[in-house]
């Protein structure tokens, strides 16, 4: 793998685990695995500090940390992370999907957070040597992976407002089934009108954990109004649709063209939604990134010119929705059901993360 120019590969001390879990509650464990709730027995570790830059690279086993209480991280959020799956090909390889572009969004991030960034080569070598140590734990489920957590946290411990000097990289792996157990049902979401998920100038561009707290409040209010999800609106003129929570929106017309609303630095670049766009471009299809309004939608949802609408992500790759309700009533996209390009978009982006379709892109990274 090629590495930052004039500096070597980073070396990762390996400890592996003294006492892992035992092989037979492993298998009860990844079973029937659901998402984020259970863990790999190791973890990635590296420190960065001013004088050493990043240093002490290890893969060791999972533990908690330990935090003076003054920890920069705990009181100004100064956080960052991704989100990425471990694949098993069809031949039984272990893959990651597009994990260099994981590694630039986790420095654009760094970037705006005043975090230190941190070589590419690196974080990808990190999550391979993760997924090799812990292959035991990749589920064998119908949609199963193994869902990858690098993230960063500022560990100077000092309440001064300023960016912190020390920091520490990890990775930690979760075991994951299909996130939808019966294919993917469409979901019904809220738009809300009180909460705004990222203004101009912002955090909303970069994947930090600050952002996730603030949508907290608008996605249980959404479950409380018996929704799946909350869709959030532009944070000056509160009618451009921006994303949900953790997901990109694309929206699909009866002449089979596709909005899916700019990059203009409030929104979160999922890689998904890179993918997807370049997918539907190879199709032949049109893929306008451009603004669109919650007014429009439902103009064009009562029309019929509007006939499907899906979110994607990592987690749950593409994500029909269904219905659609404010503080101004309620509307239903299409049947009210999973739509034909939705499904399709989806079975095209799965078969190339699962090595079941050709890979032109140099998409698909086989970890041995
Ligand atoms: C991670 C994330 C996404 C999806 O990004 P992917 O790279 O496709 O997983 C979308 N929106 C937000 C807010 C996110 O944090």
């Amino acid at each position: 793998m090629a590495s930052l120019a004039g500096t070597a590969p980073m070396e990762f001390s390996r400890v592996p685990h003294p006492a892992p879990v035992p092989g037979a509650s492993r298998q009860q464990a990844i079973a029937d695995p659901g998402f984020g709730r259970i863990f790999t027995d190791h973890m990635i570790s590296i420190d960065w500090d001013e004088a050493s830059g990043w240093h002490s690279a290890t893969l060791g086993p999972r533990v908690p940390l330990s935090l003076d209480p003054a920890t920069a991280v705990l009181h100004y959020a100064q956080e960052i992370f991704e989100g990425l799956k471990a694949y098993k090909l069809d031949d039984g390889t272990m893959a990651l999907f597009r994990p260099d572009a994981n590694a630039r969004r986790f420095n654009e991030s760094a970037a705006r957070l005043a975090m230190p960034a941190l070589p590419e080569d690196t974080f990808v070598e990190a999550v391979r040597q993760l997924v090799l140590m812990d292959s035991d734990w990749f589920p064998d489920v119908a949609g199963g992976s193994l869902y990858l957590r690098p993230f960063m946290i500022a560990t100077e411990p000092f309440l001064g407002v300023r960016p912190a000097k020390q920091y520490k990289f990890l990775v930690i792996a979760s075991p994951a089934g299909n996130y939808f157990k019966s294919g993917s049902p469409a979901v019904s979401i809220w738009v809300s009108r009180d909460y705004t998920r990222a203004a101009p100038g912002g955090t909303g561009a970069a994947k930090c954990g600050g952002n996730y707290a603030a949508s907290l409040v608008p996605q249980a209010e959404a479950i409380q109004r018996g929704h799946d999800q909350v869709v959030f609106l532009d944070a000056e003129e509160h009618q451009w649709i921006e994303e949900l929570g953790g997901m990109n929106l694309f929206f699909v017309f009866d002449d089979g063209s596709l909005i899916t609303p700019p990059l203009s630095g409030t929104i979160l670049p999922g890689i998904t939604r890179d993918s997807l766009i370049t997918l539907a471009r190879e199709e032949g299809l049109t893929v306008r990134e451009e603004r669109y309004s919650i007014d429009q939608w439902r103009q064009d949802a009562a029309s019929g010119k509007l006939t499907e609408t899906f979110a994607c992500g990592t987690a749950a790759v593409v994500t029909p929705v269904g219905r659609v309700a404010g503080h101004d009533g309620e509307f239903t996209i299409g049947s009210g059901g999973p739509g034909q390009l939705t499904q399709r978009m989806r079975e095209r982006l799965v078969a190339i993360q699962r090595g079941a379709a050709a890979d032109p892109h140099g998409w698909v990274k086989r970890l041995a």
